[in-house]
C-alpha cells in the first residue's frame, strides 16, 4: 500500500513529526552541534516514529511514502539542524532505493525491514579520491572467485560510515566496459572482513553527521552480495534512485530556509537601531521579502515535481532543477539571515550562524550545482531531439 498525502493517516503521521521536532530536536541543536553527535534517546524516539522507513514499501516494515508525502516531511523535518535528518536519511534514501529499485526478492526480505525500523544503519559508498562528479571513474575493483567476490578500494566522503551496519559499496567488475556499465553494487555488512570504516574528519557543518572512509582490503563476500543479483547493474540502480532522491534533497533545503525566514523576520521585529526595530527599514524588509518568496517557489516547484512522479511522468529534467534551485535558494537565505542578524548572525551558538555552516553542503553533494546545471541543459537537449523525430 502506497500512502499518499491527502491520507487522513498522513495528516496524523506529520502532526507527530512536527511535534518531534520542534519540541524534541530544536532545543537540542545546540548539543548536537557542540558534541558532534546525536543522543541516542533521540535516535529511538525517531525509530520509534518510523522515521528510518518512511519511503521503505509497507510489505517491508515500512511507511511507503509517496513521492509528495515524503516531499512534505523532509520539509517538516529539515526546519531543525539537517543532521537531524541525515542520521535515519540513508536508511530511508539513497541507502535503501537502490536496493528496493533492483535487489532480489531475498536481499529485500534480509535488508529492508532492518533499515525500515532503524535497528541497522545503512550507507551508500559510491565516491573516492578520483571519482567525485565523475563517478563512474571510480577505482575500486571487484573480481569474481568460486565462492563470490573479493573487493579492493578506498572510498570517502561517505554519510554514517563510521556508525554503518550495511554498505552498498559500488565497485567496477568489468574493465572491458567503460563509463557506468561495468560498475556492480554490493551490500557489505560491516562485519565483513576486509572492510574497516574509520572514524572521519571533524567538518564545516553538519556536525552529529558521521562521514567518512571505507576501507575495503581484501574484503570478500559471498556471490548473494551482488544488488539484484546481476553483474554491471549497480550503476544503473544507483541513478534510478536518483530522480527521487534529488526531490528529497531539495525537500530539505526548502525546511531550512523555512526555518530562516522565520528568524530572521522574528529577530528584524525584536531588534532595535536608530529607535525602531531594523525591520521598519526597507533595506532590510527586501532580505526578508526576497528569502521568504524565494521560499515559496523552491517549494511549489519541489512538490509539483513529487506529483508529476508519482504520476508516472519523467521528472529527470525536474529533479535536477528542484535539486539545483532548492539549494541555491536555501544558500540565499541563509547567508540573508546572517546579514539580517548583523553580528549576532556571526556569533557561534546562532541559529544563523549553524545553518549557514549547515546548508553550504548542500549544494555539493548529490550532484554539486555545476553538475545539475549541465544535466538539466542535456535534458533539454535530449527532449528537443526527441520533439524532432
Ligand atoms: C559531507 C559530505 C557527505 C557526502 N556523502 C556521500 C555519501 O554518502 N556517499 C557518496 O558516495 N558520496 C558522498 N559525498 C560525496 C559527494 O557526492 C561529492 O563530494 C560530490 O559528488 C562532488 O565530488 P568532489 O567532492 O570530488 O568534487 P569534484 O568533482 O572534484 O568537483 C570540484 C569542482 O569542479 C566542478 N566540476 C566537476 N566536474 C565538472 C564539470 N564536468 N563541469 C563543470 N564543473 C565541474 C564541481 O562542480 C566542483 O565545483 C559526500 C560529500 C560530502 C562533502
Amino acid at each position: 500500500m502506497i500512502v499518499q498525502a491527502h491520507d487522513p493517516a498522513f495528516t496524523e503521521m506529520l502532526a507527530q513529526v512536527r511535534h518531534f521536532i520542534r519540541d524534541i530536536c530544536m532545543p537540542l541543536e545546540e548539543q548536537i552541534d557542540r558534541d558532534d553527535q546525536i543522543p541516542e534517546p533521540v535516535v529511538e524516539q525517531m525509530r520509534a516514529l518510523g522515521l528510518f522507513g518512511h519511503s521503505i514499501p509497507a510489505e517491508y516494515g515500512g511507511s511507503g511514502l509517496d513521492t509528495e508525502a515524503l516531499a512534505r516531511i523532509n520539509i517538516e523535518v529539515s526546519q531543525a539542524a539537517p543532521v537531524i535528518r541525515a542520521r535515519f536519511g540513508g536508511n530511508t534514501g539513497i541507502a535503501s532505493e537502490s536496493l528496493i529499485a533492483d535487489g532480489t526478492d531475498a536481499q529485500k526480505r534480509q535488508w529492508l525491514p532492518l533499515l525500515a525500523s532503524g535497528r541497522i544503519t545503512g550507507c551508500f559508498a559510491l565516491t573516492e579520491l578520483d571519482a567525485g562528479s565523475d563517478a563512474t571513474a571510480l577505482g575500486t575493483r571487484a573480481e569474481r572467485t568460486d565462492s563470490g567476490w573479493v573487493i579492493n578500494g578506498r572510498k570517502r566522503y561517505i554519510t554514517n560510515a563510521p556508525i554503518a551496519d550495511l554498505f552498498t559499496v559500488f565497485a567496477r567488475t568489468d574493465d572491458s566496459r567503460r563509463g557506468g556499465s561495468g560498475i556492480s553494487a554490493f551490500l557489505v555488512p560491516r562485519s565483513t572482513p576486509g572492510l574497516n570504516a574509520p572514524p572521519g574528519p571533524r567538518k564545516m557543518g553538519q556536525h552529529g553527521s558521521p562521514v567518512g572512509e571505507v576501507l575495503l582490503d581484501n574484503c570478500r563476500v559471498p556471490h548473494e552480495a551482488l544488488l539484484g543479483g546481476r553483474e554491471g547493474q549497480g550503476f544503473r540502480s544507483a541513478m534510478k534512485a536518483l530522480n527521487k532522491q534529488r526531490i528529497n534533497l531539495a525537500a530539505l533545503c526548502v525546511g531550512p530556509a523555512i526555518r530562516l525566514v522565520e528568524e530572521m523576520f522574528a529577530f528584524a521585529r525584536s531588534r532595535k537601531q536608530f529607535g525602531m526595530p531594523v525591520a521598519e527599514f526597507q533595506l532590510v524588509q527586501q532580505m526578508v521579502a526576497e528569502s521568504n518568496t524565494e521560499v515559496h517557489a523552491a517549494r511549489a516547484l519541489v512538490l509539483e515535481t513529487a506529483r508529476a512522479r508519482d504520476r508516472g511522468e519523467d521528472v529527470t529534467m525536474e529533479a535536477s532543477m528542484c535539486k539545483l534551485f532548492a539549494s541555491e535558494m536555501c544558500g540565499r537565505v541563509a547567508d540573508r539571515a546572517v546579514q539580517v542578524m548583523g553580528g549576532a548572525g556571526y556569533m557561534a551558538g546562532n541559529v544563523a550562524e549553524r545553518f549557514y555552516r549547515d546548508v553550504r553542503l548542500f549544494r555539493l553533494y548529490e550532484g554539486t550545482s555545476q553538475i545539475h546545471l549541465l544535466n538539466i541543459m542535456r535534458q533539454m537537449q535530449s527532449r528537443a531531439a526527441d520533439a524532432r523525430n
